[in-house]
């Protein structure tokens, strides 16, 4: 059996989660598991490499400096946690400390420039994975497991949309497939960079935040592995975010629909797109806990488990705008929904959701709001006639707001689903600002002002029972 394991940012971020890594991987290979590790930067160290790099933009070199010392400091810690005062640690801190001195002079020459790109921004975000590799590998090597850090710039291969760059599958199999099954077949544990790729010529791409759960399905196809297990810090999917509602508990199953909405719509634990290479061969995904190993998690497959209850989740996605093109002439425009969501495209933007009251005299749909300036200016352009003819208002936007998704693929067919969610967040007075539900039934997502998010979830946790196994 091969399984890829994803360690993430806490569980490699100390000495007593790499020790819980060394021990997993080890029961891995015991019972003649072939093992493919994918590691994050250790916990933290990618904000603040990206810190450092926006600062440095905007006037200061300090933080790159600070930053320095801070990862330089974890690092050592680790390495001499696990490898003493040996040769080996000189080593692995030599190739830390010569990224780290990388890390400094791209930060020195954004200073100077002035100038931040997105291509240079992911060769400084991916540092923070080069570390983490050979770190881990040296770990486990010293645990008596063979492991050797493996460049993820030369396995998967993207296109170059720098930020969130969306891996190329053919190419990613084909060098995926030399790169790592010389290693497997000599009973070696490779151990990869999360987060990071490359396009067709080389440079370096990362996968969008939270990546790393994406580099180990894609690896994980492209090596037709039978499991990905992604090993993090809580029980697995639960109902909703832990951090906003304590009573929050792990689900055993998901389907494949039920997690894409759910991690598309917010939920940290697992990246936006992680599930498609998966969903697209029906291979199982398992979400872990490195802290609490022998617990079962959470199984996501094709299959739609059904544990008695209509709703299993809620997710909530932040800093999102609403924006609504409306207009007395509206209903007189031809290919008006067209034209909208051509002008956005154009913008390469992300909708997230979208609304149409039946009059048809509206349209609105939810953008995150750092791209609000280029869709509006999108839109006017394209509606500049019909604007000045006053057929439509102008373009408005509303700030703040966030899309709650509630899913289950139990909702399907089960009438009073809406009006019990409604309820519940009418009985805590917070205003519905837009509606929407799939035509799959699995999700019916609301928009709602971003300070209502809280409680929302909780009455929505409340409502359908949620805390209750
Ligand atoms: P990692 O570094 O292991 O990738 P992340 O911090 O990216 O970990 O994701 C795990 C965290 O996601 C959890 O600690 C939890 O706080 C948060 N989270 C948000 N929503 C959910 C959810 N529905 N289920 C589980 N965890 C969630
Ligand atoms: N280290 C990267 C991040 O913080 C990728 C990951 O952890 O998955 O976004
Ligand atoms: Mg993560």
């Amino acid at each position: 059996m091969l399984v890829v394991m994803k360690f993430g940012g806490t569980s490699v971020g100390s000495p007593a989660a790499l020790q819980q890594v060394v021990n997993i991987v080890s029961k891995a290979k015991h019972v003649g598991q072939q093992v493919v590790v994918v590691v994050s930067a250790m916990s933290g160290v990618t904000n603040l490499l990206l810190d450092a790099a926006h600062q440095a933009e905007a006037g200061s070199e300090a933080a790159a400096h600070q930053a320095r010392s801070v990862i330089e400091q974890k690092h050592a810690e680790a390495t001499l946690h696990f490898l003493g005062d040996t040769p080996t640690r000189q080593q692995v801190m030599a190739q830390i400390d010569a990224l780290l001195n990388e890390f400094e002079s791209l930060c020195h020459g954004i200073h100077v420039l002035g100038e931040l790109t997105p291509r240079a921004l992911d060769v400084i975000g991916g540092l923070g994975e080069r570390m983490s590799a050979p770190q881990v590998a040296a770990i486990l090597n010293q645990a008596g497991l063979a492991a050797q850090p493996v460049e993820s710039t030369e396995l998967i291969v993207t296109d170059d949309r720098y930020g969130s760059a969306v891996p190329l599958i053919e190419a990613t199999a084909r060098k995926t497939e030399a790169g790592l099954r010389p290693l497997l077949n000599q009973g070696l544990v490779p151990v990869v960079t999360g987060f990071i790729g490359a396009t067709e010529t080389g440079i370096t791409t990362t996968l969008g935040r939270g990546g790393s759960d994406y580099s180990a399905t894609i690896l994980g196809r492209a090596l037709k592995a039978d499991e990905v297990w992604i090993w993090t810090d809580v029980n697995g999917v639960m109902t909703t975010d832990p951090r906003v509602v304590p009573e929050a508990h792990p689900i055993s199953r998901l389907s494949y629909a039920e997690i894409s909405e759910l991690s598309y719509f917010g939920a940290k634990v697992l990246h936006s797109q992680a599930i498609r290479p998966a969903r697209r061969v029906g291979m199982p995904v398992r979400i872990l806990n490195t802290f609490e190993p022998d617990h079962p998690g959470t199984l996501i497959t094709a299959e739609e488990s059904d544990n008695g209850k209509s709703v299993k989740a809620v997710a909530a996605i932040k800093n999102m705008s609403l924006i609504t093109v409306a207009g007395p002439g509206m209903i007189g425009i031809p290919g008006v929904a067209g034209r909208t969501f051509s002008a956005v495209a154009r913008t390469e933007t992300n909708v997230l959701m979208i609304s149409q009251a039946s009059s048809e005299q509206s349209i609105c749909f939810v953008v995150p709001t750092p791209d609000v300036p280029r869709v509006i200016k999108s839109l006017e352009q394209e509606m500049i006639r019909e604007i000045e003819r006053r057929d439509l208002d102008p373009i408005q936007s509303e700030n703040n707001v966030v899309v709650l998704a509630v899913v289950g693929s139990g909702m399907k067919g089960t009438p009073g689903v809406s009006a019990r969610l409604f309820g519940a967040l009418g009985g805590e007075k917070i205003n519905v600002i837009a509606i929407a539900q799939g035509s799959s039934e699995f999700n019916i997502s609301v928009v709602i002002a971003q300070g209502d998010a809280d409680n929302a979830m909780r009455a929505i946790h409340r409502e359908f029972e949620l805390e209750k196994p």
